[in-house]
């Protein structure tokens, strides 16, 4: 990975979300010194693709006091996506469920299963599908425009038919997955 004078909340940052090639740029243009400064200054970058996503947010100043930072992107949610208060409800239920019903591996697709689960138990099912319906639809907008949403077209098809799946859960009410909540 490319080193870079700025820190990230979450080290996958960079390529996760395709910042390699700004982060190049960045490193050739700055002069060394400034980079030297901007380093020492601990400012961290946080980079969100989606209508929200919660990270782990370690720094020594907020150690017992902070485990998680949810980010919900305002322009996205309201302006674009058009999601109504119970939709943004149910992102914040469902990013909160990344943490919280957690899969055991906490690995693959079936983490956002696991995270829609605890906004579904909780009564938000009806929210959290018309909001990922939004999300598809603006995503399939935006590629009829010829704009892609993420990165790649493949990566796009497969988060696309990840959506699809997700709300076909929720319609079919399918069992919910409990992970480490610790649940009768
Ligand atoms: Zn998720």
């Amino acid at each position: 990975m490319t080193s870079s004078f700025l820190h990230f909340i979450d080290n996958n940052t960079p390529s996760i979300t395709g910042l390699l090639a700004t982060l190049d740029i960045l490193k050739n243009r700055v002069p060394e010194e400034e980079q030297k400064k901007i380093r020492a200054a601990r400012v961290f970058l946080f980079y969100s693709e989606g209508p929200g996503c919660i990270t782990k947010f370690r720094f020594k100043e907020t150690e017992g006091q902070i485990n998680r930072l949810i980010v919900i992107d305002k322009t996205l949610t309201r302006e674009l996506l058009k999601f109504d208060p119970t939709e943004i409800g149910a992102e914040i239920m469902h990013e909160i469920g990344h943490y919280l019903n957690k899969e055991p591996k906490d690995q693959g697709a079936s983490c956002e299963f696991f995270a829609d689960d605890y906004a579904r138990r909780l009564g938000f099912s009806a929210s959290l599908g018309s909001g990922l319906k939004k999300y598809i639809l603006l995503i399939e907008r935006m590629e009829q425009q010829g704009i892609l949403f993420f990165r790649e077209k493949e990566k796009q098809d497969k988060i696309l038919e990840l959506l699809r799946v997700r709300i076909e859960r929720i319609k079919t009410s399918a069992p919910l997955f409990t992970g480490a909540l610790d649940l009768e």
